[in-house]
Formats: C-alpha cells, sequence, structure tokens
C-alpha cells in the first residue's frame, strides 16, 4: 500500500500511527480536515485482519466526520481512531491511557471518543491522561448516551422529509417502518407513539423488538419482511450497507429517513436506485448528527437542553438539502454534500472533498453496528 498515495487521494490532514509494545498498543489517528476545528471523532477498537485494513477505516471513517460536522453547522472538523486488538479481550487500562498520551500529544488538534469496541469505561481512562475527550458519563460533567438527542434529530429530519412529500409535517397516522430495535430506534419510537404513528418494528434479536413494540403499541415484524411492508417511510436504524441491490427494489414507501450510518452501499448507484423509485432519501450523516451534537456540547460544558434544541436544527438542515436539490436538480445526497463543501470551502478554499464518497457504505462495523 502506498501510504502517502492513500492519504492524499482522500486529502487527509495528518495520520499518526501510535506503537507501544510494552502494553501492545497498535493505534493510527486520521486527522481529515481542520478547517472548521479541532477534528472529533470516536476511537473505534476492532479485530482488523491487517494494518492496511485498520488504515483504510480509519481514512474512511474521518473522513465522514468532517461530513457529519459541517452539515450539522458544528466548528468542529472530522477525525477518527482505530485501535487494532479484540475489544473483547485486550482492553486494559494501560492500553488506554497509553492512547490518552497519544491524543494528548497532540495538543487538541484530535479530540476522541466512544465508537464500536469502546465503552464510557474506556474513556474514562483516557481522561486520566488528557482534557481531550469526549463521551465519558454524565456523573462526571461528561454527556452519556447520546441515543436519545440521535433519535431527536431522526424524528424532526422524518418530519421534514414528511413535510417535503406530504405537504405537512404531521406523522400522525403514518406507517413507519423501523429497522432495528436498539438505543435509537427505541427512543425515536417513543417520539413516533406521542406523534400518533402507526409503528412497525424488526429486529435479529426478537425478544428487542418484541419489547419496544410492547412499550409503543407496535406491530413487530420479522427482519426479511420489513423492505416488502408497504408503508410511508422506511427508517433504518440498525447496520450500514442495507440499500443495496436486494433491498431496494422490495421498498413500497415514499421517504427513507432512519439513524444508521452508511446506510447506501453505493453512493451513486443506490442513491440513483431510490430516485428512479421516486423515494425521498434524507442523507444519513445529516439526519444522524444528532450523536456528535451531543458529544460537541461537552466541549462546552454539557446541557442536555442545548443539545436537543441544536438537534432539532436538523430539520431546517434537511430542508435546506431537499430545497437545494430541487433548484438544481440533483440528488439529496450530492445536496447534502455540496452544502459540506461550501461551508469548509468559504473557510479553506478546500473546492471538492467529496469525490468518491460511496466508498463510505457498509463495511466492517458498519455492518453491524457503525459509530456515531
Ligand atoms: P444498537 O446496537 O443499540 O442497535 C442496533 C440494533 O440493530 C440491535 O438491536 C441489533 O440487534 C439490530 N440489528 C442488527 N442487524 C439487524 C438486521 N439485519 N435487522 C434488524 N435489526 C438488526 O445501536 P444504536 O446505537 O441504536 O445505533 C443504530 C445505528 O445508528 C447504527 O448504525 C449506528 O452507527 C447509528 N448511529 C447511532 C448513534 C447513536 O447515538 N447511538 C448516532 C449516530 C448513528
Amino acid at each position: 500500500m502506498k501510504i502517502f498515495d492513500e492519504v492524499d487521494r482522500k486529502d487527509h490532514e495528518q495520520v499518526i500511527f501510535c506503537n507501544d509494545k510494552r502494553v501492545g498498543l497498535k493505534a493510527i489517528i486520521a486527522i481529515h480536515n481542520t478547517s472548521l476545528g479541532p477534528a472529533l471523532g470516536g476511537c473505534r477498537m476492532w479485530t482488523y485482519a491487517g494494518d492496511e485494513e485498520a488504515l483504510r477505516d480509519v481514512l474512511r471513517l474521518s473522513r465522514g466526520m468532517t461530513y457529519k460536522a459541517a452539515i450539522a453547522g458544528l466548528n468542529l472538523g472530522g477525525g477518527k481512531a482505530v485501535i487494532v486488538g479484540d475489544p473483547n479481550r485486550e482492553k486494559t487500562e494501560a492500553l488506554f491511557r497509553t492512547y490518552g498520551r497519544f491524543v494528548e500529544g497532540l495538543g487538541g488538534r484530535y479530540i476522541t471518543a466512544e465508537d464500536v469496541g469502546t465503552t464510557v469505561r474506556e474513556m474514562e481512562w483516557v481522561r486520566m491522561e488528557t482534557k481531550y475527550v469526549t463521551g465519558i458519563s454524565r456523573a462526571i460533567g461528561g454527556s452519556g448516551d447520546p441515543s436519545p438527542v440521535t433519535a431527536l434529530g431522526v424524528f424532526v429530519g422524518m418530519k421534514a422529509c414528511a413535510r417535503e412529500v406530504f405537504g405537512n409535517d404531521s406523522l400522525r397516522g403514518k406507517k413507519i417502518l423501523v429497522q432495528g430495535a436498539g438505543n435509537v430506534a427505541s427512543h425515536l419510537c417513543g417520539h413516533l407513539k406521542k406523534e400518533g404513528a402507526r409503528i412497525y418494528v424488526t429486529d435479529i434479536y426478537e425478544h428487542k423488538a418484541k419489547k419496544v413494540a410492547k412499550a409503543v403499541k407496535a406491530a413487530f415484524v420479522m427482519p426479511e419482511k420489513i423492505y416488502g411492508i408497504p408503508a410511508d417511510i422506511f427508517a433504518p436504524c440498525a447496520l450500514g450497507g442495507i440499500l443495496n441491490n436486494d433491498t431496494i427494489p422490495k421498498l413500497k414507501v415514499k421517504i427513507v429517513a432512519g439513524g444508521a450510518n452508511n446506510q447506501l452501499l453505493d453512493e451513486n448507484t443506490h442513491m440513483q436506485m431510490l430516485i428512479d423509485r421516486k423515494i425521498l432519501y434524507a442523507p444519513d450523516y445529516a439526519i444522524n448528527a444528532g450523536g456528535l451534537i451531543n458529544v460537541a456540547n461537552e466541549l462546552e460544558g454539557y446541557r442536555e437542553e442545548r443539545a436537543l434544541k441544536q438537534a432539532e436544527g436538523i430539520y431546517d438542515i434537511l430542508r435546506a438539502v431537499f430545497a437545494l436539490a430541487r433548484t438544481e436538480k440533483i440528488s439529496t445526497s450530492q445536496a447534502a454534500n455540496r452544502l459540506v463543501e461550501e461551508r469548509i470551502g468559504k473557510i479553506s478554499g478546500i473546492k471538492q472533498i467529496y469525490a468518491g464518497r460511496s466508498e463510505f457504505a457498509g463495511r466492517l462495523g458498519e455492518r453491524t453496528q457503525g459509530g456515531r
């Protein structure tokens, strides 16, 4: 692998290889773009097949964070870290404190957080060595679980979609298919119930879906059946890459709006398939930015009301995306990318950072559960 070519191709500012064999740390921190502010993004721990796979993942994920922060209107850049190792067996205080010292060494250019394979506990170890960490527990001034804020963003984002397609915001009586009955989906279902929507929920763990279904008086659906149910909205809240050649032809909905990361398996091909089927797509990194908004709030002293208020702004962000897509006759995903490009371009002069975003789609952790 030609490392500089790879870094250059995706336009990264800096990539740091962190190595400490005494504690068994092998980590890569990628800082994609800091035009808008310090690069914030989670630290993923994963059993990568090799160093090349780890590098590709961190480059891809860090660039994704640049988009999410920019579209959400945050003054933050995009970064990410990966630790090569088994999160079930190799997490030690020494490992994470050593990682924390590498983060500290960057002097605030990169701010870390939890992600797939890491939790609040490890971030608290990191915090012993650096203040450049978010996603710590409420008990010590952190923002805690981001999923309620993510879910609120998805809920208001759905309303923006409804306005675009049905002419008004109301989700009352709308038939909504929720894929996944995890953290985001369960909070989302709570909002949908209050609104009076008709909810259908699925999960690969039947007991999880049934529990959520019972709590919100939703119908339980088997996982493979969810795509074919005629409805108004499909809300993917489980895994990445689920909008693909197999699933899109089955969809009988008018809107796709959900919390999962990297929903389109291939950004260009599968976006076009949705357009051909006249399905409005809410770009994932815009509608699910609530989690990032939540941790970003820690940087100014966490206040839940402020984080929730900011997440409500996702309604206007999506309205702007849809308006641009309409006037320019481009896809909603191109419109979101263009808004990001314009915002970053104004500050840095960088013209095009989104070329090739399609390769973001579901690999590795995104096929199971993605980051924030
Ligand atoms: P979670 O692990 O709590 O829930 C995911 C659920 O999806 C699990 O219950 C899992 O069993 C289920 N699932 C997996 N594969 C499935 C399948 N094929 N069919 C049906 N269900 C399936 O995760 P979460 O925190 O709720 O996050 C959900 C998605 O939202 C992820 O893609 C995540 O990256 C993204 N996201 C989450 C946040 C957040 O604040 N938690 C923020 C932004 C994005």
